[in-house]
């Protein structure tokens, strides 16, 4: 998988002919009312995106190929409400619809489809973290993993995590002044008021970075990361100006930072390297970060756990912030966990990470590492599982089963009784994650999410 990935990512012309089958994880069919809500292998989508500036509006037209295993009402989702939708070529109508353990609301086509392959045409309208100004337009479509259908889908039509899509943006400026795009994929300027951007193969509802604004809104260091693997990985950082902290200080914590995970946890995954330092939270997308100071290592480390190697549902998500916890604490050791946790033990169509996971999911690890401590501890499996399993989704169960098999131990009951617990009251009840510490100098939160009033001002 890793020599076909890397093949891939070189072989532009290839990646078009390309495309993952993630029916491994493919989320169950559900009944909603009288229809069959079947959920898609999507296995491409173009984004043509347009901002009319004198017009002040902006909207998407998402063209997705994509593959269902069984007949029955094809499952997509955006936060916007489509303003037409055609499956196959013909008009058809969406609803909005809860699961069944109301956890979570999705679009669901009315019109059924015999399962293979299909083309939706999606088009809505994009009206957040959209700012026309004079010189033309402040747009980003910046996700998070703790309010749900905080994805992708909050801006563009997408699928659940657990989808690789080969996805490209046609991005169409009309009337605006010089732009800028930061973002982790491939952009190409065909002329001054059009760009298409091509992102890797392996991408899914949470990789993207994106973030276009008038030219010299920011202060910005390019750069080349030298990886100990000999790459020199194209790299921007950037911030408000006149931020306090120099942008050449920024690039020397940032290159820090990943030479110490580097050094640990074998060469950084990604082609490129996109950072935006800002307010007071965190995100992380692949081979890119938006995060405060504070957080940018712990945001780096995502590169790795959770866009490096990907959780396929909220069920897996708390797997990625209790590791970067446990980076940014110097990978520490517990003997002994008092009380246990639900965090992947979410109603099935969860698409948040329990925040339980940057306390109790922290210590956990350590448990892990010091019951595996005889074996080589964490560190060594997770090199090699970064590597071996890079941009591949797993869900909790893969997980604990890459363990077993790694270190030939049964870790089984440990995942049962501390991330499962169905059975009895969750911890939260019993030990309050925030006061009750039990390693000492253990950061609280390093990622406060961002508000929406935050993330308009920071666009
Ligand atoms: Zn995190």
């Amino acid at each position: 998988m890793k020599f076909l990935a890397l093949l891939l990512i070189g072989t532009p012309a290839l990646a078009h002919s390309f495309a993952y089958d993630d029916s491994a994880h493919l989320p169950q069919s559900f009944q909603a009312n009288q229809l069959k809500a079947v959920f898609a292998d999507f296995k491409q989508a173009n984004y043509e995106i347009t901002y009319d500036v004198p017009a002040k509006k902006a909207y998407a037209t998402a063209t997705i190929q994509l593959a269902t295993l069984e007949t029955g009402n094809i499952v997509f989702d955006s936060a916007e409400e489509p303003t037409a939708v055609q499956l196959d070529g013909q008009a058809v109508s969406q609803k909005l619809v809860s699961t069944p353990s109301r956890e979570t609301k999705v679009r669901v086509i009315q019109t059924q489809a015999a399962a293979g392959m299909h083309r939706l045409v999606i088009t809505l309208p994009i009206t957040r973290l959209v700012e026309f100004t004079s010189e033309g337009v402040k747009s980003a479509y910046w996700t998070t993993d703790l309010t749900d259908r905080g994805y992708l889908e909050r801006y563009l039509p997408a699928n659940y995590i657990f989808d690789r899509v080969q996805m490209n943006f046609k991005i169409h400026f009309i009337r605006a002044g010089a732009q800028t795009i930061y973002t982790n994929g491939v952009v190409t300027e065909i002329d001054a008021q059009n760009y298409s951007v091509e992102y890797p193969v392996y991408y899914n509802a949470t990789s993207i970075f994106f973030h276009t604004v008038p030219a010299n809104t920011f202060e910005e260091v390019r750069f080349d990361f030298k990886s100990i693997d000999g790459r020199a990985i194209p790299a921007v950082i950037y911030q408000a100006k006149g931020a306090s902290t120099s942008i050449e200080t920024q690039q020397a914590n940032v290159t820090r930072y990943l030479n110490a995970m580097e050094a640990a946890m074998g060469p950084f995954l990604h082609p490129s390297l996109t950072g935006y330092v800002a307010g007071e939270g965190g995100m992380e997308y692949n081979g890119a970060f938006m995060a405060s100071e504070s957080a940018v290592n712990h945001e780096l480390f995502h590169s790795y756990a959770a866009r490096g190697v990907m959780p396929a549902d909220g069920n897996a998500g708390w797997i990625d912030e209790a590791l970067a916890v446990w980076w940014t604490s110097g990978m520490p050791a517990l003997s002994s966990l008092q009380g246990s946790s639900q965090m992947a033990a979410h109603p099935y169509y969860t698409r948040t990470t329990d925040t339980d996971a940057y306390g109790f999911g922290m210590q956990f690890m350590a448990l892990l590492n010091a019951a595996l401590s005889t074996k080589g501890g964490l560190k060594p499996f997770l090199k090699n599982y970064f590597h071996t399993q890079m941009f591949t989704p797993y869900s909790t169960r893969d997980f604990s089963d890459a363990m077993n098999a790694y270190f030939s131990v049964d870790l089984d009951d440990l995942f049962l009784k501390y991330v499962y617990d169905t059975s009895k009251a969750s911890f939260r009840e019993t030990l309050n994650p925030r006061t009750n510490w039990r390693i000492e100098a253990t950061p609280k939160l390093e990622h406060p999410q961002y508000s929406d009033e935050e993330l308009q001002k920071l666009l």
